[in-house]
């Protein structure tokens, strides 16, 4: 007997039909005699509606308040799971996160887990129910309730996993798994049969969103190995682990594309020490993740100037440029300009730490290709260019044809 995880998402439970066939899902799993625990999201849409509602009253609501009316997003979801297995005559109990012995710190909105006392789970597993566990929500120690940020249903069943030493981890999605690359953009694009938890983190961050980067940063921590597959189908899906040596052999596991780069370029800031430290500072106090920075080197041998470029969120450009315009007289650079149609496409894999050449060949399909590459970053297991937005999508489909083809 086997005790399983198994996560549905939003679009999994999106109405009464896909909740009635998480029921038969389950169903399955149970007439084979293991123990399912279940988490599950809100219905798609659902979340963001409620949201919507309190900013329709208020710009910024109290995130006290939010947490309470977020977290009804996902407790219709187990009550109506519940009942969709009782329909199939199977015993099974909702639970709301505190009720699951969820106990998280105090950041409303971002609340962080910090301990699983999964005690209720377990007396209801051994009297032979399915525990239907809402996912993205806990409790304080004093009793408020709390959510976990943006797709932290993910994170409840990782988390789950972890504490209940469960033998399987499933997440169901609308998709088949991790692919190579978006098959909306990329058609040859391939199912994933594994990926180690820092290939699914490096893709998770550079917009292949398929799950809560916590969840991933969660589960490497504690060793959950967890499988990413779909509810409308029975296709064995992607499974997430630890690194191994084999894991090395394929140069690159997947290619992304975050269209959501936006850069400015601040002209002739003087060769100072100190410019770099000012600049970047005051961006941080006004909360905006810089992701790249490039400085050129040096020119004007009187009075040394660079030039300085750095992207961010194209959500965050006019907060930029507002920071960069206030610091013109302090810094004294000459100009500054700003382009919000950038894309970073990157390539992904742990391979690349046993591979030379990588980068290269990157770069001379990208020249075949005519694409301009206006800046490049890497790390051991990832390299990014930022590239023009529109040559995004041909861009993706010539590294993924040069590294991926099958
Ligand atoms: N319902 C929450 C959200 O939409 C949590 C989740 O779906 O994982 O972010
Ligand atoms: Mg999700």
């Amino acid at each position: 007997m086997a005790l399983i995880v198994q996560k549905f998402g939003g679009t999994s439970v999106a109405n009464t039909e896909r909740i009635k066939n998480v029921a038969s899902r389950v169903a399955k799993y149970r007439a084979k005699g293991d123990q399912i625990v279940v988490v599950v999201s809100a219905m798609s849409g659902v979340t963001d509606n409620l949201i919507n509602l309190a900013k329709d009253i208020m710009p910024l609501p109290n995130e006290r308040e939010m947490d309470m009316l977020l977290a009804t997003g996902e407790q219709t979801t187990i009550a109506l799971t519940a009942i969709a297995l009782h329909a199939l005559n199977l015993k099974a109990v909702s639970l709301t996160g505190a009720q699951a012995g969820i106990l998280t710190d105090g950041v409303h909105t971002k609340a962080k887990i910090q301990n699983i006392t999964p005690k209720m789970i377990h007396e209801l597993l051994d009297d032979g129910h399915v525990v239907i566990v809402a996912g993205f929500q806990g409790q304080t120690p004093d009793g408020q309730i709390t959510t976990l940020g943006r797709g932290g249903s993910d994170l409840t069943a990782i988390a789950l996993a972890a504490a209940l030493k469960a033998d399987l981890c499933q997440i169901y999605t609308d998709v088949d798994g991790v692919y190579t690359a978006d098959p909306r953009i990329v058609p040859e694009a391939r199912k994933l049969d594994v990926i180690s938890y820092d290939e699914m983190l490096e893709l998770a961050s550079l917009g292949a969103k398929v799950m809560q980067s916590r969840s991933v940063e969660f589960a490497k921590k504690f060793g959950v190995v967890f499988e990413v597959r779909s509810s409308l189908n029975d296709n064995p899906g992607t499974i997430v682990k630890e690194e191994t040596k084999s894991m090395e052999d394929v140069v690159i596991r997947g290619v992304s594309l975050d269209k959501n780069q936006a850069k400015v370029t601040l002209l002739g800031v003087p060769d100072r020490p100190g410019m770099a430290a000012r600049i970047f500072k005051a961006l941080a106090d006004a909360a905006i993740n810089v992701d790249m920075i490039v400085q050129n080197v040096s020119h004007g041998a009187k009075d040394p100037a660079t030039d300085l470029s750095f992207t961010v969120d194209k959500a965050d450009l006019l907060k930029a440029r507002k920071v960069i315009d206030g610091l013109k007289a302090e810094v004294g650079y000459a100009d500054v300009i700003s382009n919000e149609k950038m894309g970073k496409l990157s390539i992904v894999g742990v391979g690349m730490r046993s591979h030379s050449g990588v980068a290269a060949r990157m770069f001379e399909t990208l020249a075949k290709e005519g694409v301009n590459i206006s800046m490049i970053s890497t790390s051991e297991i990832k390299i990014s260019v930022v590239i023009d937005l529109a040559k995004g999508p041909d861009a993706m489909k010539a590294v993924h044809a040069a590294f991926l083809k099958s």
